[in-house]
């Protein structure tokens, strides 16, 4: 009979024919990069001046004249019908984490010479805003299920795109997704805020330190996204990866990651042709992907795109997602996005690059060397490198205001066994700026002469004994190069030209970390206006006022960097010596949430409102609740239909040899010191005991989530309170105990009698 293992080892590589141009030649990336994205720019029937208020709309969120939404409409169905497009649906993010999508089709019908006609066609208010039911979207009690209806308004910042079924093709509208009363039910909306507002208050910084030029900041994201391959044959064998993404026991293998052989390892070949394809629909759909490689965990992968702005890298981070598990499956593995699908081996995550730049073309957080300017006088490099560490500055500030609501930011139940665990950052929320960088900061702080590691001393005093910032961009730049070798220990790091946000969870979306991350760097734009003004109406000069300014931030925030291991057992220490807070696990983190001192400002700043608030901690909450109620419930099934049978099957056989050699011996006196009696026997035995332990503790663990459900009487919060302590202090550390006895099982069991697939098969054999 074919074994499962059969199944996956023995599986064809799949082979797809990329395009050809008329002379047989393969075509180039730049040939058929996003085919399927409609570039209004380049779009037939729309006049210029129609394209260039449709640019500017993008960048102000103005709105669109009727008249123009309609010559949009029919020239974006134009070219989605010949390309074969049959239906238009509103792409969203509710807040369940994945991408939404309701598709209505083109179908229409108009009256002409008395007869009713069909024809295909996309109208304006259909292009405009869409009603889907909402009433089955995680609202956080936000709406009854009376006043079910939710809005999808079109996000015109971030372009159509159409995706391909084997029967058909879709064009998809990136929208917003709203509550009737104008709260917003998704990812994006309180993101394009943030992305809206970062801009007004950082170009009024610049234009307050001498960048009057500047109109616009851009928010750029890049997000590396982390996942594993399995052969479908094993993860349909495993309910646990089927209904929690995750294995729920699992016995290590002998060799893992040990050795590191896996990181940047040759990739397998049907591996490879995976990425291939994968790459091949993300360029088709205007997705830049450019690495790929083998992750440090066996089965483990990672592939990361060019930057771009943020609410487009959000978007197509969505459908990366999606196209990695789509793609998965047609060369017969599952992908597995969940932050730890293996216990014991790395975890996933998803590092959110991050950057600010202007509409001069300056990305703000790197340093301009004289190359960048050589073919420009309108700056100095001692103004550049006076910018770049006020927004360093600046940016450090945010997170040490605002590390407990980061922190909230990325939390999930995959992300907890992630968090800490010693192979992704603590869950401490810290900054790694590099030893050149926080030397630097520490003498402006202090206004005193820093040593540099690289022996390099700068002089922050003048003859006069005024302090004086005289590092030139060329000088900086030289001492950044210690930012190029990476702390990878860190949850923030910078590296060089944007920090790394790597708390991340893979399976999250970015949208929301991101409008975090912006807020907090909003609130400390905002404090830092008003400092600078008040400084300059005081008579100081520019440079002056931004100098105290760095001092104030850098002796507020100093505490929050570190840039040693962040994984070791002192920093915990240190960190607590400090005063940083630990969230240690989403419960505590997601509480941030109902705390109005530590949220007010993402009101203040207009990027949530206070319903909003209460909808994302009641919906995380509820989430989270429900992830480990269905973990709980898989792992008691698993007990009971799969590890407690392939034991009483492998006891039966044991016990039965045991009669056999009784039958065999029967009567003789020195059988009863036969080795092979004896060390059965005490398999058996072995057997015996963890499997009854196993049996009692599983049963204690259906009888208190019975318990746990029962609380409802109380108030939401008291309700959760009681919950997170029961499931933080009672049924987490007994899951666990239940998962180790399985695993021990597992060691102790014959392979041919354990019926789910093994760590060996999932990470090795396909
Ligand atoms: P590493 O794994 O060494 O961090 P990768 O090449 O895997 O490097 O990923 C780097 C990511 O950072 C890419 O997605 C890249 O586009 C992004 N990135 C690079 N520069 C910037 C920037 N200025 N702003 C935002 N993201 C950036
Ligand atoms: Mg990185």
């Amino acid at each position: 009979m074919k074994s499962y293992r059969d199944n996956a080892t023995s599986r064809l590589i799949r082979k797809i024919h990329f395009p050809k141009n008329e002379n047989g030649r393969t075509l180039k990336i730049s040939e058929y990069y996003a085919e399927n994205v409609f570039d209004f720019k380049k779009a037939l029937g729309i006049p210029e001046s129609v394209k260039k208020e449709m640019q500017e709309i993008s960048l102000t969120g103005k709105l669109l004249l009727k008249e123009h939404a309609e010559m949009i409409a029919h020239a974006v169905s134009e070219w989605a019908l010949n390309k074969g497009a049959t239906h238009f649906c509103h792409w969203f993010q509710p807040l369940t984490g994945n991408s939404a999508e309701k598709h209505d089709s083109f179908l229409n019908f108009i009256y002409k010479n008395g007869e009713i006609l069909p024809l295909d066609k996309l109208t304006a208010s259909q292009l405009l805003c869409g009603g889907p039911d909402a009433s089955s979207f995680p609202s956080g009690g936000a709406r009854s299920t009376f006043e079910a209806r939710g809005y999808t308004v079109w996000d015109m910042s971030s372009p159509m795109f159409i995706t391909e079924g084997i029967n058909g093709k879709v064009l998809c509208i990136p929208t917003a997704f709203a509550a009737p009363n104008g709260a917003a039910l998704d990812i994006k909306t309180p993101l394009l805020r943030s992305i809206s507002k970062i801009s007004d208050e950082a170009t009024r910084f610049l234009n307050l330190i001498g960048f009057p030029e500047v109109k616009h900041v851009t928010v750029n994201s890049g997000a590396e996204q982390e996942y594993f391959l399995v052969d479908k044959a094993y993860y349909n064998l495993r309910p646990d990866l089927v209904m929690c993404g995750r294995t729920l026991f699992g016995s290590l293998t002998a060799k893992n990651q040990q050795l590191e052989d896996h990181y940047f390892g040759n990739v397998n070949d049907r591996v490879l042709a995976f990425m291939q394809e994968l790459d091949y629909e993300l360029y088709r759909l205007g997705i830049p992907s450019k690495t790929r490689h083998n992750e440090v965990a066996p089965g483990q992968f990672e592939m990361a795109p060019f930057y771009s702005e943020a609410n487009l890298s959000s978007d197509q981070n969505q459908l990366v997602m999606v196209i990695i598990k789509k793609i998965a499956e047609r060369h017969d593995f599952k992908a597995l996005l969940h932050e730890k699908p293996f216990s014991k081996i790395n975890g996933s995550g998803k590092h959110v690059n991050w950057s600010l730049s202007d509409d001069q073309g300056n990305n703000l957080l790197e340093l301009n060397t004289d190359a960048n300017y050589s073919n420009s006088n309108s700056i100095s490099e001692d103004k550049s490198s006076k910018r770049f560490l006020a927004l360093i500055a600046i940016i450090v500030e945010a997170v040490n205001r605002h590390a407990e609501v980061l922190r909230m930011s990325v939390a999930s139940a995959g992300n907890d066994h992630r968090l800490g665990a010693n192979e992704a950052p603590p869950s401490i929320i810290s900054v790694f700026l590099g030893d050149t960088l926080s030397d630097i900061f520490k003498s402006i702080a202090n206004g005193t002469t820093s040593h540099s590691k690289n022996g390099n001393v700068n002089n922050n005093h003048n003859g006069n004994g005024n302090r004086i910032l005289n590092l030139g961009a060329k000088q900086l730049t030289q001492l950044l190069i210690d930012n190029t070798d990476r702390n990878r220990t860190s949850p923030f790091a910078f590296t060089g030209n944007r920090f790394e946000f790597r708390a991340v969870g893979s399976s999250a979306p970015i949208g929301f970390p991101l409008s975090i991350l912006n807020a907090a760097v909003i609130d400390v734009l905002v404090d830092s206006n008003c400092f600078i003004e008040n400084h300059l109406t005081k008579g100081f000069s520019v440079d002056d006022a931004i100098e105290a300014l760095i001092s104030r931030w850098f002796k507020n925030s100093e505490k929050v960097v570190f840039n040693g291991d962040g994984y070791s057992d002192e920093w915990k220490l240190e960190a607590a010596r400090r005063g940083l807070p630990n969230l240690i696990n989403s419960t505590e983190a997601i509480e941030v949430l109902s705390n109005e001192c530590k949220t007010n400002f993402l009101i203040k700043h207009g990027i949530y409102r206070a319903d909003e608030l209460n909808t994302r901690y009641n919906v995380l909450m509820e989430r989270y609740h429900m992830q480990l109620k269905i973990e709980f419930a898989t792992l008691i099934s698993m007990v009971n239909q799969h590890v407690l049978p392939s034991v009483i099957n492998y006891k039966l056989k044991l016990s039965k040899f045991i009669t056999s050699l009784d039958k065999i011996y029967d009567g003789d006196k020195s059988y009863q010191t036969d080795c092979d009696n004896l060390y059965v026997k005490s398999m058996l035995q072995k057997l015996n005991n963890k499997s009854q332990s196993l049996f009692s503790k599983t049963n204690k663990l259906n009888n208190l989530i019975k318990e746990l459900s029962l609380s409802n009487n109380h108030s939401a919060h008291t309700n959760n309170a009681i919950n997170n302590k029961e499931i933080t202090s009672t049924l987490l550390p007994l899951s666990q105990e239940i998962s180790l006895l399985c695993n021990d099982l597992e060691e102790l069991v014959a392979a041919e009698h354990w019926y789910l697939p093994k760590y060996y098969d999932m990470l090795f054999l396909s």
